[in-house]
């Protein structure tokens, strides 16, 4: 398994096959199951849909590496173009972008540029933007970048993985800054050098992160979530959170679209807060590859879809 899991988080990377790939049907057809279309409008209808079952939602418009700033600013100008949907349609909707996406490559100038536009008019409409973690060559990048617009904006919210041994450092000397942390497993092929290769070492520093989260947030002015589908860990937190005497709607989960739905209505009907990131546009296959090698069975459905295209 963790030789499906290297191949297929080395496939994510390879540049031959993102533009060849998503060519075939039974891709399209498989990687319907981790997202509801390639459209906004798809987005728009899930994420309604989810506001009826009281449970918020984040939308990914999908790209990262891009190789030219024209098309930073034309994923900037999306963005802008979906703040205005979700504020018209007055939905519990925000916003999670990769940096690379709008330019990080390229300039770091210009994708603070295009990043303060974005946060600027979430903070207009009242609404928040997280910053997706990337691969290790961007944590010190990204976390700088984080420091720098939190001096101007409140609304805006960091990623960072728990597969990483440095992330307990992060979180101490960021928390001066009130911060939104959104807390990840981490999806990225990393070397040992730097993070936990063990499932039962990852798990284990996640939760130890996740009640110094916890208890920094007690203080107040800062915002805690855990994203992950794992619910042995969930259970661990929710049991940690009740010890704290901490109420379930400050208890705040968030999931991806089609995984563990089960659990996401058990948490969104037992009162805890919950948010599913639902990731939609035509630039799907690194993001689809790391969910194939988040878990390899899902290949199942892939292989499935390709006897039955
Ligand atoms: C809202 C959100 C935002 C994220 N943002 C980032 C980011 O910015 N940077 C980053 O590096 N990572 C990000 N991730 C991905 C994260 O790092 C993990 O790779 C991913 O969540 C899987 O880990 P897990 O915590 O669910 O635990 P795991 O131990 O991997 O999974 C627990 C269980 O959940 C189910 N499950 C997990 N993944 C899948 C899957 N792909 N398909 C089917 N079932 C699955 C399985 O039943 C599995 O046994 C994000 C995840 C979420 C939910």
């Amino acid at each position: 398994m963790a030789v499906l899991k290297k191949m297929l988080l080395w496939g994510s990377e390879n540049q031959w096959l993102k533009y060849h790939v998503p060519n075939y049907r039974f891709m399209q057809k498989a990687v319907k199951r981790f997202m509801p279309g390639e459209k906004l409008e798809d987005a728009l209808r899930e994420a309604q849909a989810f506001n009826t079952k009281k449970i918020s939602s984040i939308f990914t418009y999908l790209g990262e590496n891009i190789t030219d700033l024209s098309e930073a600013e034309s994923v900037t100008k999306h963005y802008l173009e979906v703040l205005d949907k979700i504020s018209e349609k007055n939905l519990p909707t925000e916003i999670s972008l990769k940096l690379t996406q709008i330019g990080l490559d390229l300039s770091v100038e210009r994708t603070f540029e295009n990043f303060k536009s974005i946060v600027q008019k979430s903070h207009d409409q009242k609404n928040q933007v997280w910053i997706d973690m990337e691969g290790s060559a961007y944590t010190d990048l990204t976390i700088d970048f984080y420091r720098r617009i939190k001096l101007s904006y409140e609304n805006v919210g960091l990623c960072l993985q728990a597969y990483l041994y440095r992330t307990d450092a992060d979180i101490s000397n960021l928390l001066e800054l009130f911060p939104k942390i959104r807390l990840v497993k981490g999806a990225y092929k990393e070397p040992p050098a730097i993070a936990f290769k063990r499932k039962k070492d990852v798990d284990q520093n996640f939760f130890k992160l996740a009640k110094k989260l916890l208890k920094a947030s007690q203080q107040g002015g800062i915002r805690a979530a855990f994203a992950t589908h794992d619910i042995k860990l969930i259970t661990k937190i929710e049991n940690f959170a009740k010890e704290m005497n901490l109420s379930r709607e400050n208890l705040e989960f968030q999931m991806l679209f089609g995984i563990k739905t089960a659990e996401q209505t058990r948490l969104s009907d037992e009162g805890y807060k919950l948010a599913v990131l639902i990731a939609y546009g035509d630039a799907w296959f690194p993001w689809y590859m790391r969910r194939l090698a988040e878990r390899p069975a899902n290949l199942t459905f892939v292989l499935k879809n390709l006897f039955t295209s």
